[in-house]
């Protein structure tokens, strides 16, 4: 069981880091995150196999389909440094959900910070503005949630994996919609 719950969170952190890298490139360009990412050589669209973070380098094998234009090993290496940065802080916290979550909500800080740093060598004031004005309220919010989240948990006895991860999935949404 404690497999598949590090395979997912792995995971999640693998997609994460995969819009970590979106953002902390775009934001600085004032671009859209919402677009589909392209080559940034011939600005032909990814198709889905390619978005898929990790894999999709090694299946492309680092070069552009269409143009052959060499694609940075950067990406997936923080699509790789985020899944286990999420892992491992998972690993020592997840008896406490509340540090867990904020310790996540730093890591996905400092991994878009570096993108941006990586690239441009700047870190956009925006992206420090959006995390540090809404941490006030946001920890008062994140510390409810993850109370709750614990109290179900703790009602059901043994952790129920299935159960967690839709509470984990929940947690996440809510901490990144806020
Ligand atoms: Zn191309």
């Amino acid at each position: 069981m404690n497999i598949l719950i590090y395979s997912y969170i792995f995971m999640l952190g693998l997609i994460f880091g995969s819009f970590f890298n979106v953002v902390g490139i775009r934001i600085p360009n004032k671009e859209s995150l919402l677009g589909r990412s392209h080559c940034p050589s011939c600005n032909r669209q990814l198709g889905a196999v390619e978005l898929i973070p990790v894999i999709g380098y090694l299946i492309l094998k680092g070069k552009c389909k269409e143009c052959k234009h060499p694609i940075s090993i950067k990406y997936p290496l923080i699509e790789l440094i985020t899944g286990l940065l999420f892992l491992v802080s998972f690993v020592f916290l997840r008896e406490n959900m509340v540090e867990y979550i904020l310790i996540v909500v730093f890591i996905s800080l400092l991994v878009i910070i570096t993108v941006s740093d990586l690239y441009y060598q700047i870190i956009p004031d925006i992206i420090l503005l959006v995390f540090f004005h809404q941490s006030r309220m946001q920890k008062l919010a994140i510390i409810k949630i993850a109370l709750k989240a614990l109290m179900l948990t703790n009602s059901i006895g043994d952790i129920d994996t299935e159960q967690w991860i839709q509470h984990h999935h929940i947690m996440m949404l809510m901490v990144w919609t806020m």
